[in-house]
């Protein structure tokens, strides 16, 4: 488990100091990148008429391997003089917490 602090004193850009920062957790979301070939072609099957060319698979859920098992987390942390918020990363962890005042 990770415990992050709810105020850290690092550097803003804006500022040009080092001030003290508010943070929040925030799970970044998937980026899916661009269509891959299959992805194209099952959706060229699935409209229209004919068959669909799912019938013969397992379920989607069946078929895709889990291989990760924690998530990666990204620290929003907001500049308590001039407002300004940043976006930190933190590596992955299985549960994230964060700290008491
Ligand atoms: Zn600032």
């Amino acid at each position: 488990m990770v415990v992050i602090p709810p105020k850290v004193r690092t550097y803003c850009p804006k500022c040009k100091a080092y001030t003290e920062h508010r943070v929040s957790i925030v799970r970044p979301k998937q980026r899916g990148g661009g269509k891959s070939k299959g992805q194209r072609r099952a959706e060229r099957n699935t409209k229209g008429y004919g068959n669909k060319g799912r019938y013969s698979r397992r379920p989607n859920s069946q078929r895709k391997m889990k291989s990760k098992t924690t998530q990666k987390i990204d620290m929003r942390l907001e500049c308590a003089q001039c407002k300004r918020k940043l976006v930190r990363s933190r590596p992955r962890a299985r549960k994230v917490e964060m700290g008491k005042l």
